[in-house]
């Protein structure tokens, strides 16, 4: 039998101090990268959290209005988990956030504010491989988390920015994206796999709404680190995989 080999992921650059995870929905961090962040955090390094929406049309029994404010909560509590205290919601709308220039705006803003190093964001590419379709908003986020990285550094691209005070920010050396099925690098997840999975619990409603399994089983059925795949490609280590765009 041949066995199949695949190409070895490269560690994540850890020469920064500053990053921020730039995302469509709660529970999209804790489905993509919890651990990675936990791990990050741990070696004293500064990240904060932007969704561009509060989730509110995830789930199938709870009205908008109510569902928002859960999921904002469930949010705030799930980031504490893995030591991120900053989270800010940009109020796009769940489900059909428009990729155009008002989300690449918001984001340059956040980016702007923030000053991060590496910016986070998660898949943004059609499938999540072969015919597993990805859910627009992912599609649009991860597409102008991408373009506002430069965005961001060009002071005559939303120049009502500036006037606001928000100066260019030229830093983002990298944007990670998660949950790619075109990984190139990765984070040993040995460390922070145990609290993601704490931490993924924290959305406690919005994984309810998803199945009848126990929430742990079923969150540590989904467990990123455990893709075998990923780990032969990484020294046997559990990983948290990224595709990385380097600027
Ligand atoms: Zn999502």
């Amino acid at each position: 039998m041949t066995e199949v080999t695949f190409a070895q992921l490269e560690p994540m650059p850890d020469d920064w101090q500053r990053a921020l995870a730039v995302v469509a929905h709660p529970d999209d961090i804790e489905y993509g990268c919890a651990a990675a962040i936990a791990t990050w955090t741990d070696a004293g390094r500064e990240v904060g959290y932007v969704l561009a929406t509060r989730g509110e049309a995830g789930i199938d029994t709870l009205e908008p209005a109510e569902a928002g404010p859960i999921r904002e909560r469930e949010q705030r509590a799930s980031a504490a988990v893995v030591g991120v205290s900053t989270v800010e919601f940009l109020d796009h709308q769940d489900g059909v956030i428009e990729y155009g220039t008002a989300l690449r705006r918001d984001i340059t803003a956040a980016i702007r504010r923030h000053r991060p190093e590496l910016v986070v964001t998660l898949n943004h590419r059609e499938t999540w491989g072969e015919t597993f379709w990805n859910a627009p908003d992912h599609v649009a986020v991860g597409r102008a988390v991408l373009d506002a990285a430069g965005d961001a550094g060009n002071r005559w691209i939303f120049p009502e920015l500036t006037e606001q005070g928000l100066e260019p920010w030229n830093g983002v050396r990298w944007v990670a994206v998660a949950g790619s099925s075109m990984p190139t690098h990765a984070v040993d997840a040995t460390v922070g796999r145990e609290r993601a999975v704490r931490s993924r619990l924290e959305h406690r409603t919005y994984l309810e709404s998803l199945t009848d399994e126990d929430p742990e089983a079923y969150v540590r059925s989904f467990l990123p680190g455990d893709a075998r795949q990923s780990g032969k490609r990484f020294g046997n280590r559990p990983a948290v995989t990224f595709e990385l765009f380097p600027r």
